[in-house]
């Protein structure tokens, strides 16, 4: 049986599952805890702990921030407190990106009304919903089958959008009082030598943890990740990176092939480390003189 999922999306950012059906999705499972890991976003933590107090799920409120450092690297963050104010920045400029993607669809006769995409979407809207209503045109088979014809980069409906540094968004997960982790390291494409430049800059800026299983990493790459985990003093993590009908071949807690399986003995070093983290941040406050 397996026990947790520290890496899920849902429809507060680019997943399909609401946080409730989420949640009740991974109680169904058997799974003991997830972490709600949205882009951009804390929007989904109220509904997903009030399911989770509901079906006995222990939720940890996540999330996930894209920054750039040659390629898009994705910094995790758990037991966010407080919002973080930067990721206003990025989600309005989301808006701006997404703005223009829909005006170009629209002058190329898709009737695609960014407006309406809004109303049903909420509010952070990614690449994935357009592939959604590429699909729903029948312009592609699959929403991987959109990104490789139209969103991916290359292709006609990708512009760029703003991220943040990867050092700010390290700092900007810490100071919204968040444990913050480096998600699915070999999707940067570095070698050992790379990897190891990329957690060194990352625990410059207050990197505390790493993760070191995710769907589709096989036992030699996970041995890897947990042995240079070890090495840097970095907590390991886990997670699917569920995005629900998104990412129809990626399965809460299990992964693509059954491959993922996250001991829940990883969360509670997480949470010591978050709480550890919350004291110093109080006595902080409490110590700092009055302004
Ligand atoms: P955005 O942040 O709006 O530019 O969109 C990036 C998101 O698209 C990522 O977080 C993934 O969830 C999703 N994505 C990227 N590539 C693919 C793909 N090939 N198939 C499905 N989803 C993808
Ligand atoms: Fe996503
Ligand atoms: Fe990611
Ligand atoms: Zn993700």
């Amino acid at each position: 049986m397996r026990e947790i999922d520290l890496h899920v999306h849902t429809t507060a950012s680019d997943g399909t599952c609401t946080p409730r059906e989420t949640v009740r999705l991974a109680s169904e499972k058997g799974l003991r805890a997830l972490a709600i890991t949205d882009h951009d976003t804390v929007f989904g933590h109220a509904e997903a702990v009030s399911a989770g107090m509901d079906c006995g799920v222990e939720v940890v409120p996540g999330i996930e921030v894209s920054t750039r450092y040659g390629v898009s690297v994705h910094i995790l963050g758990y037991y966010i407190e407080n919002l973080i104010p930067l990721l206003e920045n990025v989600v309005n400029d989301r808006d701006r990106r997404n703005e223009q993607v829909a005006a170009l669809m629209a002058a190329d006769g898709l009737p695609v009304d960014y407006a309406e995409m809004k109303k049903r979407f909420g509010r952070v809207i990614g690449r994935p919903h357009f592939g959604r209503i590429l699909v729903e045109q029948g312009l592609a088979e699959s929403v991987s089958d959109a990104f490789a014809r139209y969103l991916g980069r290359g292709q006609r409906y990708f512009i760029p959008r703003r991220t943040l540094e990867i050092d700010e968004a390290v700092e900007a997960v810490v100071l919204s009082g968040g444990v913050p982790v480096l998600a699915h390291p070999f999707q940067y494409k570095k070698d050992d030598r790379e990897l190891r430049e990329l957690i060194s800059v990352c625990m410059d800026h207050g990197l505390r943890g790493m993760e070191c299983r995710y769907s589709g990493y096989d036992t030699d790459q996970v041995r890897y990740l947990e042995s240079l985990a070890e090495e840097y003093g970095l907590l390991k993590t886990g997670g699917s990176d569920f995005h629900g009908d998104n990412k129809p071949h990626i399965s809460l807690g299990t992964g693509i092939n059954g491959e993922l399986d996250v001991p829940y003995a990883w969360l509670e070093s997480l949470r010591e480390e978050a709480e550890k983290h919350h004291c110093s941040r109080k006595s902080q406050a409490a110590s700092s003189p009055a302004v």
